[in-house]
C-alpha cells in the first residue's frame, strides 16, 4: 500500500484552510499524521522536544501539500510551558483548527510495581497536556465556527492490555475526559479517540524490548504472539492511523462526535 502516493485516500485540497497542530510529530504514528494532513492541504504545526526532528520533517511536508508548515518545539510535561508556546504560536500562524493530542506512551511492567510517582509524567504529557490545549484552543475553534479534537489513545481503552496497567489506567482516563467534553463542546467543534492496535512504530519495538528483558522471551516469539491476536496478521502501518486520524478532521465528519475508534486490524474482541 503507498497511501502517500497513488493509494492516497483524500483530495490534496481536502482541509486546505485548516491549521493543524500535531503533538508527538517527531516519530511514529504522529509524524504519519502531520504527513497526511499536509497532503491533504492542511498547514501543519508539528510538535515534539527535538528541533531537528521537527525541522526535517517540515521540509518533507513542504513536498507533500501545498500548505504552510512549522515546528514548535515544546515539552508537553512542562504544563506551564504550553500556554506561552501557544499564544505565540497563534499570534504566528493564525487560530488553529485542528489539534491531534499525542505523546509517547508509559512504561510497561506490572501495575502494583509503580509507585505514585511513576503516574505523574505520563498523565501531565498526556492528560494534563490535552485539557490546557483544549482549554487554549477551544474557544478560537468556536470563534472560527470550526475545531477538530483528536485523541491518539490505545486499544486497551476497550479492553486493557496485561502488563502495562500504568497504561491502561491513563488510557482509561483520557477516554473519560474526552466523552465528557463531548456533551459540552460547542456544536462545531468534536472530540474523538483513535485507538491504535499493534503499529510498526518505534514505540513497539521498545515494548518488545522490556517484554524481552523481563521474561527472556526471544523479540521474535513476542511479535509472533501479538500477531497471533490479530486478525489481518499483520502490523498496522502508522499511515493507516493516519488515514482515520485525518478522516476524523475532515469537515464532512462533523457528525462523529464522543466515539472511539480502533484502528487495530480487528484485535479487539468486544463489539
Ligand atoms: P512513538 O513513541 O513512536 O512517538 C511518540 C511521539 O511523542 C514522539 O514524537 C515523541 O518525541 C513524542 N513525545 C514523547 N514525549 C513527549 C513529551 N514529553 N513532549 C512532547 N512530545 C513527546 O509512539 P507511537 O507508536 O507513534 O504511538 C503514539 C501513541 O499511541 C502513544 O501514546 C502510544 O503509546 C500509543 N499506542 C501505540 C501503539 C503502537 O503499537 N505503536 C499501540 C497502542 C497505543
Amino acid at each position: 500500500m503507498d497511501l502517500l502516493g497513488n493509494d492516497y485516500p483524500y483530495s490534496s485540497t481536502a482541509l486546505s484552510g485548516k491549521h493543524v497542530l500535531v503533538c508527538g510529530a517527531s516519530k511514529g504514528i504522529g509524524a504519519a499524521t502531520a504527513k497526511m494532513m499536509a497532503k491533504a492541504g492542511a498547514d501543519v504545526t508539528v510538535s515534539a522536544r527535538s528541533h531537528d526532528d521537527l525541522v526535517h520533517l517540515c521540509e518533507e511536508l513542504t513536498q507533500l501539500g501545498s500548505g504552510q508548515h512549522a515546528p514548535l518545539v515544546l515539552d508537553l510535561e512542562d504544563t506551564s510551558s504550553i500556554q506561552p508556546a501557544i499564544q505565540i504560536l497563534v499570534e504566528q500562524r493564525g487560530p488553529i483548527h485542528i489539534l491531534v493530542n499525542n505523546a509517547g506512551g508509559p512504561p510497561g511492567g506490572p501495575l502494583l510495581s509503580n509507585s505514585v510517582e511513576d503516574f505523574e509524567a505520563p498523565f501531565k504529557r498526556h492528560l494534563h497536556a490535552a485539557h490546557t490545549l483544549t482549554q487554549i484552543l477551544a474557544p478560537a475553534m468556536e470563534e472560527v465556527g470550526f475545531g477538530r479534537i483528536i485523541q491518539i489513545i490505545s486499544t486497551s481503552v476497550k479492553e486493557p492490555i496485561p502488563n502495562i496497567g500504568l497504561s491502561n489506567t491513563l488510557r482509561g482516563a483520557m477516554a473519560s475526559w474526552a466523552k465528557s467534553l463531548s456533551r459540552e463542546l460547542a456544536p462545531c467543534i468534536t472530540i474523538n479517540n483513535v485507538l491504535p492496535g499493534f503499529t510498526d512504530t518505534g514505540r513497539l519495538g521498545s515494548l518488545a524490548s522490556s517484554i524481552h528483558q523481563r521474561t527472556g522471551k526471544s523479540i521474535e516469539d513476542v511479535h509472533e504472539g501479538w500477531m497471533s491476536q490479530v486478525p489481518i496478521n499483520r502490523l498496522i502501518d502508522p499511515l493507516e492511523t493516519a488515514s482515520a486520524i485525518t478522516f476524523l478532521a475532515l469537515p464532512a465528519s462533523g457528525g462523529i462526535r464522543g466515539v472511539s475508534l480502533a484502528v487495530d486490524g480487528g484485535r479487539l474482541r468486544s463489539i
